[in-house]
């Protein structure tokens, strides 16, 4: 049996819609959602992403505001820069675009983010009012995975979920949020003595690890629910997930291709957010 293959671009598509939809209806009190997004430097991929944020700005009918500095610009420089959107009543959502050029401390950056601006969820306070279960708002890729396994029809509570990786922006977050679903988590890393022993008694298997095709199906139980949230170039320039995608689609019962998976969904919450930081802001249910 070929495994249900979750469609992360028609997903996200579908939220953006429903941010839309609600969006159009803040517009008539007067309330449009604002997003300030801060780029330093040059880097390619940072740039195509904030492009992709911009547009998407566009797309549901948000304010934006593009920051781009030069690589030179010092840390007090972009921490003033923060401190002046932080005040901005235009603006709800401010993203600094990481990584940052080496000589700005970019933990004094995100710790100088209002919380209540904090739509990328790094913030230290975000993060602890996450593993307290305080509303927060909720860092954008592990929002996305959670979004994607509920959507694809599977309910969390009770079942096993091993997530591979303990990042900081993914693995801790991802477990955090399957936690506060009810599944029972269990958090594997590069120490992990068994690895494949305990992958492969996950009913819901997270990949976050940054090594392509590091999981075959010897690592999936059947029927399981892979989400891979590896993004990793291959010598011949195509991208590919930390799942071997073509091994594991038969034994799984449902995946996540990449791309096409956890990809589309980052900015689409990153929105997600943005309008939920609105809505607060203006004291709107
Ligand atoms: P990090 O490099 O920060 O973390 C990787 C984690 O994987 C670490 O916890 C590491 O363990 C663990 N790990 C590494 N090798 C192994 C191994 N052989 N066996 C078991 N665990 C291992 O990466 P990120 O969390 O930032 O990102 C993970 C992947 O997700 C990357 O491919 C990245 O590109 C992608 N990504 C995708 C996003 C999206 O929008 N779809 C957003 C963010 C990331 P240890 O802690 O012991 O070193």
């Amino acid at each position: 049996m070929t495994a249900q293959i979750i469609n992360g671009k028609a997903i996200s598509d579908m939220i953006r819609e429903e941010v839309k939809a609600e969006t159009d209806k803040l517009r008539q009190q007067g309330v449009v959602p604002g997003l300030a997004v801060v780029l330093v430097g040059e880097d390619p991929a940072s740039k195509v992403y904030v492009g992709s944020k911009e547009k998407a700005c566009i797309q549901l009918g948000f304010y934006s505001e593009v920051h781009r500095l030069s690589a030179d610009t010092s840390e007090e420089e972009l921490l003033a820069l923060i401190h002046k959107l932080n005040e901005q009543s235009t603006i709800n959502g401010i993203l600094v675009q990481l990584p940052l050029p080496k000589h700005i401390n970019e933990k004094a950056v995100i710790d100088a983010i209002s919380v209540d601006k904090d739509v990328d969820g790094f913030h230290p306070e975000s993060v602890g009012n996450l593993v307290i279960g305080d509303d927060s708002l909720l860092p954008c890729t592990p929002a996305g995975v959670i979004e994607l396994i509920k959507r694809a029809g599977t309910d969390i509570a009770g079942k096993h979920a091993v997530v591979i990786g303990r990042s900081n922006i993914v693995g801790k977050p991802v477990a955090m949020l399957l936690l506060r679903e009810n599944a029972t988590v269990t958090i594997c890393h590069s120490r992990t003595a068994n690895l494949k022993e305990i992958a492969s008694q996950a009913d819901i298997l997270v990949a976050a690890i940054g090594r392509a095709k590091a999981i075959d199906s010897s690592y999936v139980k059947p029927g399981a629910v892979v989400i891979d949230v590896g993004i990793n170039r291959l010598p011949d320039g195509k991208l590919a997930g930390d799942v071997d995608y073509e091994d594991c689609l038969e034994v799984s019962g449902a995946i996540t291709p990449v791309p096409g998976g956890v990809g589309p969904m980052t900015i689409t919450m990153l929105m997600s957010n943005t309008l939920k930081a609105a809505k607060k802001a203006h004291g709107i249910g």
